[in-house]
């Protein structure tokens, strides 16, 4: 496959702009505003969507999927509280893109796609790009029990609760960032894990992802 990867002025003016966005929609966090603002969005789209890639919106990958909307992206990254060197799972790999976010700011991160499509783009662009993440193909809705303990967990499909076999996967002072709602919307939801068997729950916006689907999800 020949990928055109081409990263001029005009994307990397737009790519300023969606930072200055993302600032006035609340994102905060200086290291994620630094990723957002590396990350070339759009060479995860058709050169013919280019134009679409620095707005603010989620868009169709192929395979019913979308690519989060930016500003879904900072907002899990920024309830992270990513340091550098965390080890990181996380849940719906899509198109890769929020895993590159994540490696930006410095952690190691496990990631697993259920849709094989996917997993198969994913696993030769991210490389191309200069990401090495962990990639996996399956359900994660039990998480990834082999690498487990993880300092941190994003799921980024909605789901109907937080998995007890996920939180399981935290180390104590860990943190889940996962949206829990019905079929139509979601609250976004963090779990940090206080002692083996208490969880500080914390319930905030409201999102609209594309479903978690498997064993412990829809
Ligand atoms: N953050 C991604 C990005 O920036 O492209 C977008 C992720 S997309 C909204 C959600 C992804 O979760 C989809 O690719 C979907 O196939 C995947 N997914 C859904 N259920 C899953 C499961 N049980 N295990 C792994 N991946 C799952």
């Amino acid at each position: 496959m020949a990928y055109k990867f081409i990263d001029n002025y005009r994307e990397k003016g737009a790519r300023k702009q969606l930072v200055e966005i993302l600032k006035k929609r609340g994102i905060e966090d200086e290291g994620v505003l630094k990723a957002m603002g590396k990350v070339p969005r759009h060479f995860f789209f058709d050169e013919t969507f280019w134009n679409q890639a620095y707005k603010d919106i989620a868009f169709p990958i192929g395979d019913g999927q979308t690519i989060s909307q930016p500003y879904t992206v900072a907002y899990q990254t920024e309830l992270l509280h990513i340091k550098k060197g965390d080890s990181i799972l996380e849940i719906g790999t899509g198109s890769g893109y929020q895993t590159c976010i994540l490696m930006e700011l410095g952690a190691e991160v496990y990631t697993i796609e259920r849709q094989k499509a996917l997993y198969d783009r994913t696993i030769k662009v991210l490389p191309y790009m200069g990401y090495h993440p962990h990639f996996f193909l399956g359900d994660g809705s039990k998480g990834l029990p082999e690498h487990a303990p993880y300092n941190k967990i994003i799921v980024t499909a909605g789901a109907p609760f937080a998995p007890q076999i996920m939180l399981k996967q935290l180390i104590i002072g860990g943190i889940l960032v996962i949206p829990v709602g019905n079929e139509k919307e979601q609250k976004m939801t963090t779990f940090i894990r206080l002692a083996e068997n208490d969880y500080e729950k914390i319930e905030l916006d409201t999102f609209r992802f594309v479903p978690l689907v498997g064993h412990q999800a829809w």
